[in-house]
C-alpha cells in the first residue's frame, strides 16, 4: 500500500471521511504529516483526494531541488538551455517510476501479511 498523497510506503496512517468506511474511501499515508495534510485535504472535499491540480505544482516544486543537485554534481550544463516543460519530463519521469514500483511491490505484497485494519 502507498501512501494517498505522496506515493511513498504507507505506514499505518489512515482517514476516511466521518469514519464512515462503507461510504467514502478510506485513504492511507506514509507519515503523520502526510495523515494531516491528505486528512485536512479529504475533509475539504467530501471524502476524495484529488490530486491532479497538486501533482502539477508538486513538479514544479521539485525544479529547484533537482537544479540543486544538478548543481551539486556539476551537471547543470545539459540542462542550462532546456525548457521548463523539458525539465519537468524529467522529474516525471522519476516521480513515475517511482510510483509504479510502489505500485508494483505494494501489489506483489501478500494482503493478509498487512497488519493494518483499514
Ligand atoms: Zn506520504
Amino acid at each position: 500500500m502507498v501512501c494517498a498523497l505522496c506515493g511513498r510506503a504507507a505506514k499505518g496512517f489512515g482517514y476516511t471521511h466521518q469514519l464512515r468506511w462503507g461510504e467514502f474511501p478510506s485513504h492511507r499515508f506514509c507519515s503523520m504529516p502526510c495523515c494531516e495534510a491528505g486528512g485536512a485535504l479529504a475533509q475539504r472535499s467530501a471524502g476524495m483526494i484529488d490530486k491532479t491540480p497538486m501533482e502539477a505544482q508538486a513538479i514544479k516544486d521539485a525544479r529547484r531541488p533537482l537544479a540543486e543537485v544538478l548543481v551539486e554534481l556539476g551537471l547543470m550544463a545539459p540542462f542550462h538551455d532546456r525548457s521548463a516543460a523539458e525539465i519537468d519530463r524529467v522529474i516525471e519521469a522519476c516521480v513515475d517510476g517511482f510510483q509504479a514500483s510502489m505500485r508494483r511491490q505494494a501489489a506483489a505484497r501478500d494482503p493478509f501479511d498487512d497488519p493494518i485494519p483499514f
